[in-house]
């Protein structure tokens, strides 16, 4: 599996360190609102766990799971809720937890959809960043990293589900990507 990886862009080490001070922050801002934190599946799996493990104050947890209907779909920002939260938002502080923000738009439907559920606040934390594909504007209150505008695996990111187990963000071979499915 690392002999499909062309480089390492982003290493487990600066991963960890990163994950750790966004974990410091999030446990001084809400050291005493109980926030509900909320992750989207299944990228932000390695994240979240990484997360919540380094966060120091009561926090609940949940997760939601969406799918796109098709390719295009992307560019409208259709989404489908594969799972929904099983924990009520309303009045609740929430931080809203993305693997990457790339369009903005999956991330844009599902913080409407939270919003109308009237929690207390909501606030995002996205591991990773594409800044140069967005279509629509997200205020990302926790950030970990910029990432280029380059398809990226590893941390929770896969390609054809697979890949999400290496511990850093890389980028594939060519020849991977054009191996067929
Ligand atoms: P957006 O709606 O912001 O365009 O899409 C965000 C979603 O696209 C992420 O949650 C992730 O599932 C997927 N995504 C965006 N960029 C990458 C990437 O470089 N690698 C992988 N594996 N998934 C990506």
């Amino acid at each position: 599996m690392a002999g499909d990886i062309q480089s390492i862009l982003i290493s487990e080490k600066q991963i960890q360190q990163r994950v750790k001070e966004l974990a410091t922050q999030i446990s001084e801002d809400y050291e005493t609102l109980n926030p509900i934190i909320i992750g989207v599946l299944k990228g932000v799996l390695f994240f979240m766990s990484d997360l919540i493990s380094h966060i120091t104050i009561p926090i609940e947890v949940d997760f939601m799971s969406v799918s796109r209907y098709q390719a295009e779909a992307r560019y409208k920002g259709v989404v489908r809720m594969v799972k929904d939260l099983d924990i009520l938002v309303s009045d609740r502080h929430v931080i809203f937890v993305e693997d990457v923000i790339d369009t903005g738009l999956t991330c844009h439907y599902l913080l409407r959809l939270l919003h109308d559920r009237q929690p207390a606040s909501l606030k995002v934390c996205a591991m990773f960043n594409k800044p140069q594909n967005r279509l629509i504007d997200i205020p990302i209150d926790y950030k970990g990293f910029d990432l280029p505008d380059r398809f990226v695996v590893g941390y929770g990111l896969d390609y054809r589900e697979r890949y999400r187990n290496l511990p850093f963000i890389g980028l594939l071979k060519a020849e991977v990507l054009q191996r067929p499915a």
